[in-house]
């Protein structure tokens, strides 16, 4: 798509522009690490894992210091909670650079996100989470500004409407979605650097487990962090999640003492089962195995019958169900595997339908 001639439209006087272009639906750097202590890495080296992803990164954000240029836009893909904020952050210290951050879905008008790219400094990095969720009016205002650093605004409207073209200070892009399919592929080919984030080991989740309870001012032993590691469903915020829990648990009936005995009963109190699993993932394959014969039944069904949202199935149960084998996602809907008839104790049926589609 040809983006010379995007425009954004804003209804107001040239007199208004400046105060108009003042930040909007921007947090400042620190604003969502409010939560004091922060669990949140501060720098490549206490972020722990996704090494390939880390490398290349580190190469990229040197040879980008080295030469004095803004990094290439970046794009990080994967379920929530994996740390694609806290690697953005990682990115704009590691590059000596200021830090904005919105969301998608917080971006109504094109003069919105004017208003941000005004406002940036030489080479900071905005950081725009859930970006698949961005109105395509203000996408299409990002096209020009991705690619020449400049945005079209139109100053007023009907025939006395005014063209202005702003130059922007090269900046870094960095976009975050759970939905990469989601994406239009005008914008996905503007970032230059594209990364999927996986899910983190057993062994991984323990060493971050590790540091968030020296952060949070205890101790775990690494039979304990294991355990509860092995239980966070490869993703570190929900690590972070049980952490806390059992570190109460911990704090009530040992006096702050964690044990591997302690992190069992707490799984057991929230409903955790030994693979990580939660009750809301127990609903969705008892739902699918009793009321759909195992499948294939459709997500849209799926979510009507355990009373959830479509999307929370899809960004946030489904994923992990999906890679570990217990469900499938076929071309005709969802399908219970073998592992997961026999994780809950049932006898698999005979047939599975013919072809998986393991997309994530
Ligand atoms: P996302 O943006 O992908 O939803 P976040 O970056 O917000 O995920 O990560 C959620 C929390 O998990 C963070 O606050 C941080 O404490 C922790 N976390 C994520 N990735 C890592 C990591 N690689 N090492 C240590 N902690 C991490």
């Amino acid at each position: 798509m040809d983006n010379s001639n995007e425009k954004v439209i804003l209804n107001s006087s040239e007199s208004d522009i400046e105060t108009w272009l003042g930040l909007r639906n921007v947090e400042k750097e620190t604003s969502d690490d409010s939560q004091i202590p922060s669990l949140r890495p501060q720098g490549f080296s206490d972020y722990i894992g996704q090494e390939s992803i880390k490398k290349n990164l580190l190469i990229a954000c040197r040879a980008a210091k080295k030469r004095g240029d803004s990094l290439d836009h970046l794009l990080l893909h994967g379920p929530p909670g994996l740390g694609k904020t806290s690697l953005a952050k990682v990115v704009a210290k590691e590059l000596g650079v200021g830090f904005k951050s919105t969301s998608g879905p917080v971006i109504e008008k094109a003069g919105d996100i004017a208003a941000i790219l005004t406002s940036l400094d030489a080479h900071d990095v905005l950081f725009i989470d859930e970006i698949h969720r961005m109105p395509r009016v203000v996408e299409e205002v990002l096209y020009p500004a991705l690619e020449d650093f400049e945005i079209d605004i139109l100053i007023g409207q009907g025939p006395a409407a005014k063209s202005v073209r702003i130059d922007l200070k090269p900046f870094t892009l960095i976009g975050a979605t759970t939905r990469t399919g989601l994406l239009t592929s005008p914008l996905r080919d503007r970032f230059g650097l594209v990364y999927r984030l996986n899910y983190y080991t057993p062994e991984e989740l323990a060493l971050i487990a590790k540091r968030s309870a020296k952060i949070l001012g205890t101790e775990i032993p690494n039979d304990a962090a294991y355990e509860i590691a092995k239980c966070a469903r490869g993703t570190p915020r929900i690590l972070n999640r049980l952490l806390k829990r059992v570190r109460d648990f911990a704090d009530d009936k040992s006096n702050g003492v964690i044990t591997k005995d302690i992190v069992h009963e707490t799984l057991q109190l929230l409903d955790i089962d030994g693979a990580g699993l939660d009750q809301m993932d127990r609903l969705l394959l008892t739902t699918i195995i009793e009321r759909f014969n195992g499948g294939p039944v459709g997500v849209e069904t799926i979510a009507a019958a355990v009373g959830e949202e479509r999307d929370t199935i899809e960004d946030v149960y489904e994923p992990y169900l999906v890679q570990e084998g217990f469900i499938a996602r076929t071309r005709r809907g969802r399908e219970v595997l073998p592992k997961g008839y026999s994780h809950l104790g049932l006898t698999p049926k005979e047939t599975i339908s013919e072809q998986y589609e393991l997309d994530l």
